[in-house]
C-alpha cells in the first residue's frame, strides 16, 4: 500500500489533512502550491510530466483536491468545479440525454429546481418533485426506463426534511437508476451516502466545505470508475471546472472540516434550546429535535445534525422579515456554511425563484447558518431580534 492510499484509509481528520497529496518531492512543500499555470512544458511530444498537459484537463492544485474530497466521501474519484451548478449542470449533462426524466426533492435547492426547470428542460430532460422523506412517494414518481437519476438532498433546503439513503438508494436501483445525492448540508463530516449506496454525491463547496464564505465552488464524486470515465471526459468537454487558487482555498478549508462542524453542531443545539422555549416563535425545525419526523434516519445515517436551523415566527412574514433584519451578529445574507453565522428568509432571497410553484416555502419561515461564533452571543443576538 503506498503512503497515500494508506492515508485514504486513516480516520476522518487525517484524511482530511493529508488525503490527495504529498509533499512535494523538488522543494518539500507540505502544502500544495497554486499552479497558476495554463500549460505544461512537454519532454518531447506527447511527453507529458505526470500527466499534466492542460489546465482545463487537469491541474496540480485541483488534483490535491479532488483526492482529498474523494477520500472523504470514502468515493473512488472526485472532480472540482467552479460552483455547485456548474458540477451538477455537468453530471446530468453526462448521464442523461434528451426525452429522460428525473426525480427531484419538492423542495430542492431553489438553484437546482430552476437549473431542471429552466436549462435542463428547454433541452428535453423531464423533471418531476417528489418529497424525499417519503420513500414511496419518490418510488411512485420514478418512470421506469425513463427515470435516469433521482436526486435528492438530505437535510434538504430550507426546511430540513431527511431522506432515507438506503431505502432510496433500493428503489432506484430497483427501477435501474442512479441515486445522486447532494451532500452540501451535511458535508462529508456529518454523512457519506456512497456508503449508504448513492451513486453520486453532489457538493456546492461554497458552503461547509470551503467553510470561510471566501470562495463558490463544486464538486462530484463518484466510487463506480465507469462513472468516473464519463464524468473525466465531460468535466474537460464542457470546462466549468475550479481554477487553482479556488481548488487551494477549497482544500485549505476542508482540513479543518470535522472541527468547524463540530462547533457548527454545538452551537445549532444550543440555538435550538433556546428557540424552542421562545414564545414569538411556532415550529423550530432541526433534525436533532425527537419531534422532528426524520429524526430517527437521521441518526442513523448522520453523525450529528448539522448546523442549520429554520424557524417559523409567529405573525407572519413581516414579524420573519423584522427578525432577518434586526439581528447583529447573525449577518442577513444569503449562502451558508461559513465560519459567521447568517439569518435569511427563504421566501424572499434564497427560495424566491420557486414562489407559486408547488416548491413553495412558507412566508413565516427564517433559516439559520449557524457559525462558530461563542454560542452566549448567538442566542443573545436572537433574543434581541426577537423582542
Ligand atoms: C448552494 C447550493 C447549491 C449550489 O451551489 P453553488 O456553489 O451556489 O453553485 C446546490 N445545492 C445546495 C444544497 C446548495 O446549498
Amino acid at each position: 500500500m503506498s503512503a497515500q492510499q494508506h492515508r485514504n484509509k486513516a480516520g476522518f481528520e487525517t484524511r482530511a489533512i493529508h488525503a490527495g497529496y504529498e509533499p512535494d518531492a523538488a522543494t518539500g512543500a507540505v502544502i500544495p502550491p497554486i499552479y497558476a499555470t495554463s500549460t505544461y512544458k512537454q519532454d518531447g511530444v506527447g511527453g507529458l510530466r505526470g500527466g499534466y498537459e492542460y489546465s482545463r484537463s487537469a491541474n496540480p492544485t485541483r488534483t490535491a483536491l479532488e483526492g482529498n474530497i474523494a477520500a472523504l466521501e470514502e468515493g473512488e474519484r472526485g472532480f472540482a468545479f467552479a460552483s455547485g451548478l456548474a458540477a451538477e449542470d455537468t453530471l446530468v449533462r453526462a448521464l442523461c440525454r434528451p426525452g429522460d426524466h428525473v426525480v427531484i426533492p419538492d423542495d430542492a435547492y431553489g438553484g437546482t429546481f430552476r437549473l431542471f426547470d429552466k436549462v435542463e428542460q428547454v433541452w428535453g430532460l423531464g423533471h418531476s418533485p417528489a418529497p424525499v422523506s417519503d420513500v414511496d412517494r419518490v418510488a411512485a414518481a420514478i418512470r421506469p426506463g425513463e427515470t435516469k437519476l433521482v436526486w435528492v438532498e438530505t437535510p434538504t433546503n430550507p426546511l430540513l426534511n431527511i431522506g432515507d439513503i438506503e431505502a432510496l438508494a433500493a428503489v432506484t436501483h430497483d427501477a435501474g437508476a442512479l441515486l445522486v445525492v447532494d451532500n452540501t448540508f451535511a458535508s462529508p463530516y456529518l454523512q457519506q451516502p456512497l456508503t449508504l449506496g448513492a451513486d453520486v454525491v453532489v457538493h456546492s463547496t461554497t458552503k461547509y466545505c470551503g467553510g470561510h464564505s471566501d470562495v463558490v465552488g463544486g464538486a462530484l464524486v463518484v466510487k463506480d470508475l465507469d462513472l468516473a470515465e464519463k464524468l473525466t471526459f465531460h468535466q474537460n468537454a464542457i470546462g466549468a471546472v475550479a481554477g487553482p487558487f479556488d481548488a487551494w482555498l477549497t482544500l485549505r478549508g476542508l482540513k479543518t472540516l470535522a472541527l468547524r462542524m463540530e462547533r457548527h453542531c454545538d452551537n445549532a443545539e444550543r440555538v435550538v434550546d433556546f428557540l424552542t422555549s421562545h414564545p414569538a416563535v411556532g415550529d423550530v425545525i432541526y433534525p436533532g429535535l425527537e419531534t422532528h419526523p426524520g429524526h430517527e434516519v437521521a441518526q442513523r445515517q448522520m453523525r450529528r445534525f448539522g448546523g442549520m436551523v429554520s424557524f417559523r415566527v409567529n405573525g407572519g412574514e413581516s414579524q420573519a422579515l423584522a427578525v432577518c433584519e434586526r439581528t447583529e451578529v447573525f449577518t442577513l445574507g444569503e449562502s451558508l456554511g461559513g465560519v459567521e453565522s447568517l439569518i435569511e428568509h427563504p421566501g424572499r432571497m434564497t427560495h424566491a425563484s420557486v414562489a407559486g410553484t408547488d416548491l413553495e416555502v412558507p412566508s413565516d419561515l427564517v433559516r439559520l447558518s449557524v457559525g462558530i461564533e461563542t454560542a452566549d452571543d448567538l442566542i443573545a443576538d436572537l433574543e434581541r431580534a426577537l423582542d
